[in-house]
């Protein structure tokens, strides 16, 4: 039994070509199962390869990563674009929730307070402060976080109303 094995072994190693043909042709038949093998193989042991190797090679990995972004302009861009898209809207609906996710105007128009998200604003009950602040403004996802920060400490500055009451607000204040 073992001469056989030994002798299949030899023949394979004298054969590279053919089992190499015969390796590639297997793993285009079994594509699915071959995948998941392959990302479940030695899993933990890779994970933590790779976290050993980024703590050793910061400096290679810090230049690649830059040539990458070099020639990937437009991508690198577009996907840091859709993730601060992303993280600016989870901000926005975490500040809404705290902040009671309506419309805080007893008179407004819309019965029991608006509630649709697409009409609400983030209003400084005061007027003013960050809120009307153009520099914080034009960059919203520092303009969100900050308030989220001052609410979750405690701010009672903060309030929504729809784009209606706003509107109101801002004309009987003058703002306008
Ligand atoms: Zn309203």
């Amino acid at each position: 039994m073992s001469q056989r094995r030994d002798y299949i072994r030899e023949w394979r190693s004298n054969h590279p070509n053919y089992m190499r043909e015969y390796q590639r042709k297997y793993r285009a038949d079994h594509l699915e199962q071959c995948r998941e093998y392959e990302q479940n193989r030695n899993k933990e042991h890779r994970k933590e390869y790779i976290r050993k190797y980024c703590q050793t090679h910061r400096k290679q990995i810090r230049i690649r990563w830059k040539r990458y972004k070099e020639r990937n302009l437009e991508k690198v861009r577009k996907i840091a674009r859709e993730g601060a898209r992303q993280r600016r809207k989870l901000v926005r609906l975490e500040i809404f929730s705290l902040l009671g996710n309506k419309c805080s105007n007893p008179n407004c128009l819309v019965p029991n307070g608006c509630s649709d998200s697409r009409c609400l604003q983030i209003d400084h009950v005061r007027g003013g402060g960050s809120g009307n602040d153009k520099k914080a403004r034009n960059r919203p996802s520092t303009f969100y976080l900050k308030i989220l920060k001052e609410i979750k400490a405690g701010s009672k500055d903060y309030q929504l109303l729809c784009s209606n009451c706003n509107w109101i607000k801002r004309f009987e204040n003058h703002e306008v």
